[in-house]
């Protein structure tokens, strides 16, 4: 367990009324040197990407269980269902912009704290806010990129959005071996990328902070990051709307928005927004 014997259970409030909270994780932030943050959907909803709960979000529309890597890889109508949704949510994916929360990651890097950013994300909205890629884990890829799982040659994805979008194309191939081209984000039954995963783990056993946002903490193997980190003695922050599965876990737990609360975190730091 961390230093902090207590836990801080209270809304923010708009007005930054919380005091206590923010207070609290302020100062484990402002003591910190080597923080992992460790990023799900919540962080992105405030950029107009919806989360696997929100409705109208891909998975009321689309069901998971038809749509596995096993089948991906046996079934070209598996494929043609895949590309039909990716083509769907690409777009948006593309257009969004960051909001507050992914600035205040940047703004912790910028500031020489952090170990490691995390990110459960396919959206890419972290690199673009500025987060550098040599401290980011995309450890369930980026939806932004595209690559043959045959063979390994990346594919454009703008291009062949384009192509999908005007009906030239239904099911890409491999312009390198004809082989099967997939969005480079992990599908479920999709093996984790081992570097990735390793990366991950190795800092979250490492840092002497970890601060997780937006994330319900029930996808495995990253909602076992923060287990990692509380077993090695880093404290932890959770900000998150509603309740999450590692909530026992967590010395400061702040129940708002992800971009009103990562500000108030800031500033209760010391840390200056870019
Ligand atoms: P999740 O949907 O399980 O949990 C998101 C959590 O964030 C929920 O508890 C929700 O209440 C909370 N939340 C939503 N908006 C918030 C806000 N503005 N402020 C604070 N909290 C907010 O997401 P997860 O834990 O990341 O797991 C889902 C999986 O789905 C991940 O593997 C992820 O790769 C994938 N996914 C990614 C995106 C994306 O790239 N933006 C979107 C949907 C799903
Ligand atoms: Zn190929």
């Amino acid at each position: 367990m961390g230093v902090w014997a207590h836990r801080y259970d209270q809304r923010v409030n708009a007005d930054g009324s919380s005091g206590e909270a923010i207070a609290r994780a302020g100062k484990l932030l402002a003591r910190a040197s080597s923080v992992v943050v460790l990023t799900g959907a919540g962080i992105s909803t405030e950029s107009g990407i919806p989360d696997f709960r929100s409705p109208g979000g891909l998975w009321t529309r689309y069901d998971p269980r038809k749509l596995t890597f096993d089948l991906f890889c046996a079934y070209e109508e598996t494929r043609a269902q895949y590309w039909k949704m990716s083509t769907e949510s690409y777009p948006v994916l593309r257009d969004a912009e960051p909001n507050a929360a992914h600035r205040a990651v940047v703004a912790i890097e910028k500031a020489g704290k952090l170990l490691r950013l995390v990110t459960q994300n396919v959206d890419g909205l972290h690199r673009k806010a500025g987060s550098s890629a040599e401290r980011t884990t995309e450890i369930h890829g980026c939806s932004l990129r595209a690559g043959c799982i045959d063979c390994g040659e990346r594919a454009d994805r703008e291009a062949l959005h384009r192509r999908l979008v005007a009906g030239e194309l239904v099911v890409p191939t491999c312009e390198a071996c004809g082989g099967r081209v997939k969005p480079a984000t992990i599908s479920f039954g999709q093996a984790m990328p081992e570097f990735e995963t390793a990366q991950a783990f190795e800092a979250a056993s490492q840092c002497d902070l970890m601060l997780v946002i937006g994330s319900s903490l029930v996808v495995y193997p990253a909602a076992s990051l923060p287990d990692t980190a509380v077993s090695s003695g880093a404290p932890m922050i959770i900000v998150n709307n509603e309740p999450t599965s590692k909530d026992e876990l967590a010395d400061v737990l702040l129940r708002g928005s992800a971009g009103e609360s990562m500000s108030l975190l800031l500033r209760a730091a010391g840390i200056a927004l870019p």
